[in-house]
């Protein structure tokens, strides 16, 4: 494999684990005085992501994410040394299972990337270009093809396999796992989506022996026999999250929303990287318990919503203290993205079967895999948007337009039309990649959203008040 890394400036993985151990050395509560000292040795690319990062409320709310987050790729750095395989695997496989080996750490592309994007001075982009420059296609995912340029540029953490839950999903995620895999000279271990109705026997069943096939070839690469009582170890804290979701859940649904600002990246950050782990469940109830400090606070209740946003598939993950400074200045609530709709279920712990067929099922139901692998895209999609923008009392939906996703775009319009219909809340259709600012830069995301706003959002409110007087 070629050392490329000077042109990329080191390893994804290494660059975010720096930065990360950096941030795990400062204090449980910052003081602005603290961050404005911590602002003041920065390089001047870096002050205006880490005033917002290390803002007081932001801190308090993301710390313990950020910690688990260290953990997971602390495991990952020292796995070859401890005799331990590393696993790559995309968003919408459940990493429990992964965690359930003692011979095994995952890492996910996509989380890394996102880490990336919201770390580094650069967002990644460089990783992006060497991509480019070796002649792969701009239509690729940027979300999963920074990560991996790394991993090409040949100065990353090279994992043992490679897991890939795209095909029968996306085409392009699949693609370029598999492409990495044959480059790097790492198998590569499939999980296929077959596309069936979700209340599908036939389908569940097919999935279902492709997900026990994928583990048996996961204990052949590792050498380990997955004992029963190491599934059940993370079953049962799979299930402890899971019951940590459906109170946040809950929370979500009140007004205005108590959750701190940026919740729903930390949840599904860690359903794609500690699930089934002991720092997960200590990253759900730091922020359990920060929602339920707002909701029992009279000044925090007396704060005016003046809307409620919900992205019908990704946001942006670049420049986010642009956008939450906008969110700020506008009233607005941005409660999440569709990533957050993974439909946690109870695992039932009786036995080694069970248990799979529950972390099969988790699998089935990840973002991605459910909507864009079923067997009507635009239905299934409209179904679940429509049943969160009811649940959580969205006023607008936003979609980012990410330019590779191929199956959203191709049901866009009719998702549009159904969420107007069904559940009266208007969608704005953007154009950006949701990792890289080039595509479409952020100042021009804001101003179409401003317009949209004040010329969609808040006159439909004013309508619909009126009307209720
Ligand atoms: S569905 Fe869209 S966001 Fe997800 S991997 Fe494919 S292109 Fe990327």
């Amino acid at each position: 494999m070629h050392d490329d890394s000077a042109s990329t400036g080191g390893g994804l993985v290494e660059r975010v684990y720096t930065t990360l151990k950096m941030l795990s050395l400062l204090p449980e509560r910052l003081s602005e005085d603290q961050l404005e000292e911590i602002v003041a040795i920065l390089p001047s690319g870096n002050v205006d992501a880490a005033r917002f990062m290390l803002s007081p409320s932001r801190w308090e709310s993301s710390r313990t994410s950020l910690l688990s987050i260290l953990t997971w790729l602390e495991e990952a750095r020292n796995a070859k040394e401890e005799g331990r395989k590393v696993i790559l695997v995309p968003f919408n496989f459940p990493p429990e299972i992964i965690h359930a080996f003692a011979s095994a750490s995952p890492v996910t592309s996509e989380v890394l990337t996102t880490l990336a994007t919201q770390m580094l001075a650069s967002g990644g982009e460089e990783y992006w270009d060497y991509a480019m420059g070796l002649g792969l296609p701009d239509h690729l995912c940027s979300g999963n093809t920074i990560e991996l340029a790394s991993i090409l540029a040949g100065s990353d953490l090279v994992p043992d396999a490679i897991i890939s839950a795209a095909p029968g999903g996306c085409d392009v995620n699949a693609k370029i796992h598999e492409f990495v895999s044959r480059r790097i000279g790492v198998p590569q271990l499939l999980l296929e989506k077959p596309v069936y109705a979700s209340n599908s026997r036939r389908g569940r069943e097919i999935y279902f022996k492709s997900f026990r096939r994928l583990v048996g070839d996961l204990e052949e690469i590792t050498g380990e026999t997955l004992k029963e009582e190491s599934l059940r170890r993370v079953a049962v804290k799979a299930n402890q999250a899971s019951q940590l979701y459906g109170d946040l859940w809950e929370l979500y649904k009140r007004i205005p929303c108590p959750l701190p600002s940026a919740s729903a990246l930390l949840i599904y950050g860690m359903r794609f990287s500690m699930w089934g782990r002991d720092e997960a469940l200590e990253s759900l109830d730091n922020i359990l318990q920060l929602s339920l400090r707002n909701s029992r606070d009279a000044e925090y209740n007396s704060r005016e919503e003046v809307a409620r946003m919900f992205w019908v598939y990704l946001p942006f993950y670049f420049e986010g203290y642009l956008f939450s400074e906008w969110l700020e200045a506008n009233g607005v609530t941005n409660i999440g993205d569709a990533l957050l709709l993974f439909y946690p279920q109870a695992i039932d712990t009786t036995s080694r079967d069970t248990m799979l067929r529950g972390f099969a099922e988790s699998a089935w139901n990840m973002g991605m895999t459910r909507q864009m692998g079923a067997e009507s895209i635009s239905l299934q999609w409209s179904e679940d948007i429509i049943a969160a923008v009811k649940e959580l009392h969205v006023d607008f939906a936003v979609y980012c337009g990410h330019h590779s996703c191929k199956q959203t775009w191709s049901a866009f319009s009719i998702l549009r039309n159904e969420v107007r219909k069904r559940a009266g809340v208007p969608v704005l259709c953007l154009q950006g990649d949701s990792w890289m600012g080039k595509v479409m830069p952020m100042s021009a995301i804001l101003d179409e959203m401003t317009m949209f706003l004040h010329n969609v959002v808040i006159p439909a409110r004013e309508r619909r008040e009126d009307t209720h007087e």
